[in-house]
């Protein structure tokens, strides 16, 4: 019996870094994901030192452990060498941005091969991710799974080829719960979780897995289609997820929410309460 998972939120930074751990722990978050500039966008502006040193003594104060995901726009594999460059340039200032604040880890997408096949991007993909690895000393790398839309890079078996290659400490992995049920895997039951876990360690090695993304599913299991929802109104629901909170391989583990929020808002207190009220299923 482990101990449960620690819940969070990913939270807006809305322009005032500092404030994140106290808004973060004001809705209960145990930690924190943020955004270090647009995910939307290239133009990155540095926090400033102030900025961080806010950042750092609210999560030191609160006691809320700090993440940040990369930008949404990234492909580090794709043969488009003016995006690679740009990719690779975002990535390495948000893992140098990351050791300033401070951070656990830079949770980051892997982008699509574009029909061309996952082998044929191993060799660029990795080299970009060593160049972020590369601008940092302390923060992990923390590649995320795909929900096998289109020709994103993402699989447990690819993420296992990329921490392999990398052969770094700093390189673990982030599991995201919408993204696995739409990949295919069957992660509301406790035999599907324990092939997941099994299919993981072999791939990739359970001591890779440093966070979770705790999300429910508008699409059902392989739709490969990435569309998040609010805890148990979704695909995944109140029982699979009282499934998934519990399974040992989990335990101890961060957990962030990306969901839309009850209000729309985003990631909230509502959402962090139905984490909470999951009881442990009974052994079948
Ligand atoms: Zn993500």
């Amino acid at each position: 019996m482990g101990s449960l998972m620690r819940f969070g939120a990913h939270v807006t930074t809305g322009g005032a870094l500092a404030t994140v751990p106290y808004r973060a722990a004001e809705i209960g978050a145990e930690c924190v994901q943020i955004f270090v500039g647009n995910p939307r966008g290239w133009r990155f502006v540095p926090p400033s030192d102030q900025a961080i040193e806010g950042f750092r003594k609210g999560c030191a104060e609160t006691g809320v452990e700090p993440f940040v995901h990369c930008m949404y726009l990234v492909n580090y594999g794709t043969a488009d060498d003016a995006l690679r460059d740009r990719s690779i340039a975002a990535l390495a200032e948000t893992m140098r941005v990351a050791d300033e604040l401070g951070v656990t880890g830079v949770v980051t997408h892997l982008g699509s091969h574009k029909g061309t096949g996952f082998a044929s991007v191993l060799d660029r993909l990795c080299d970009g991710l060593s160049a972020g690895l590369a601008a940092s000393r302390h923060t992990l790398l923390l590649p995320e799974n795909s929900a096998g839309q289109g020709d994103t890079v993402g699989s447990i078996a690819e993420l296992g080829a990329i921490v392999g290659r990398l052969d770094d400490e700093r390189v673990g992995v982030c599991l995201d719960t919408a993204h696995l049920l739409a990949a295919g895997h069957e992660i509301r039951t406790r035999a599907g979780l324990d092939a997941l876990a099994a299919e993981f360690d072999a791939a990739v090695g359970l001591s890779r897995l440093r966070v979770l993304h705790l999300n429910d599913s508008k699409t059902d299991l392989g739709s490969r289609v990435d569309r998040h929802q609010n805890i148990g109104d979704g695909c995944i629901g109140t029982a699979g997820f009282a499934e998934f909170v519990h399974h040992p391989a989990f335990a101890g583990l961060p957990g962030v929410l990306e969901v839309p929020g009850l209000a729309g808002k985003g990631p909230d207190a509502a959402n962090l309460a139905r984490l909470r009220e999951l009881r442990r299923p009974d052994p079948a």
